[in-house]
């Protein structure tokens, strides 16, 4: 009797010992999903907090000095995962600061080679130096394999060796990729122009609805077609650009097509936008709210100083080339 009394008590024990662990274990797993989309002025750099710990970053933007002082003052000193969207030198140039100053283990990339400029591939060969680092040239269809919790999808990637002298067969070229956690899709789409969008959309059905979209090309108004915002369906949309930039990005029309779909759109010249999607709570069952903050501007002047731009019914026509300035200007009317 007394030995079985024993060894009740010590499976019980066992058991609790084991359950706590369990119960220990999957907390520290489901933490936060942050995506920071960088202010780099004009072009992309999309920094991301995973929540098993793991992070990756998305292109690094026109130059190194904006996406090092980011991490730095965040205390990173190891990327696990970093990308180049497509060989443009918005996206490429300031990952190379990125293989000098911190440790990366895995680059993606795309087979696609800008001939006119030579940049893209001086940065691979830093790849190709990298201590420990593997290089991957991830395929339409490949679930990535970053975080347990967070779904990671390719829907586009140059995979095959291809020679690009076309600036709209080069941003075609986009990795594209959508995230999933906790009940929220955030779609990240590089420099993709209406084109690549129009064969997403024959491809990839209902799998692209994301209700947080990484508006592509900078807000250009060859991107973000009317079709692929009916499939995309985002609630918030963020735009990657510089202020004053040559090309006079985000356009009237983008802007005013997705504010038609109803996405409340965010602009880095504010500052760095910094998307928040929270861990799944069982006291409140459904999707976790996502919550968009701002980091002060490190690159705009004070006038660009809003938040979040959500354009009124007295908007700009269609067709309009506006700059971001008189953007702005109709905005803050
Ligand atoms: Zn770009
Ligand atoms: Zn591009």
């Amino acid at each position: 009797m007394i030995l079985n009394r024993v060894f009740r008590d010590n499976s019980m024990r066992n058991f609790l010992a084991c359950f706590t662990l369990v119960l220990f274990s999957s907390s520290s797993l489901w933490a936060q999903l942050k995506v920071s989309f960088v202010d780099v002025g004009q072009g992309d750099a999309i920094f991301i907090e995973f929540p098993g710990g793991k992070t990756a970053l998305i292109d690094g933007g026109n130059s190194g000095v904006l996406i090092d002082n980011f991490l730095k003052a965040k205390g990173v000193t190891k990327i696990d995962y970093v990308a180049l969207t497509h060989p443009h030198s918005d996206h490429y140039r300031g990952l190379k600061k990125v293989f000098e100053n911190y440790e990366v283990d895995h680059y993606y990339d795309t087979r696609a080679e800008n001939v006119d400029a030579a940049g893209d591939n001086n940065l691979r060969d830093l790849a190709e130096q990298e201590p420990g680092c593997t290089t991957h040239y991830p395929k339409p269809g490949d679930i990535l394999n970053w975080d347990p919790k967070v779904t990671v999808k390719v829907f586009n990637a140059c995979w095959q060796t291809v020679q690009m002298h076309d600036n709209d067969e080069t941003n075609n070229c986009s990795l594209v990729i959508r995230l999933y956690y906790n009940g929220n899709g955030v779609l990240l789409t590089g420099d993709a122009n209406s084109e690549l969008e129009a064969e997403m959309l024959s491809h990839f059905k209902s799998g692209l609805q994301s209700n947080i979209l990484k508006v592509g090309h900078h807000g250009s108004r060859t991107s973000t077609s009317d079709a692929f915002l009916a499939r995309v369906r985002p609630d918030h949309a963020i735009i990657s650009v510089g202020a004053t930039n040559k090309y006079g990005h985000p356009h009237i029309e983008a802007i005013n097509r997705l504010t038609n779909a109803g996405a409340r759109i965010y602009l880095t010249t504010a500052g760095t936008q910094i998307l928040t999607i929270p861990p799944p709570d069982k006291s409140a069952p459904g999707p976790g709210i996502p919550t968009v903050t701002t980091e002060p501007s490190v690159t705009a002047a004070p006038k660009f100083v809003p938040l979040a731009l959500t354009l009124p019914a007295a908007a700009p026509q269609a067709g309009d080339l506006v700059s971001l300035d008189q953007l702005l200007d109709t905005v803050a009317k």
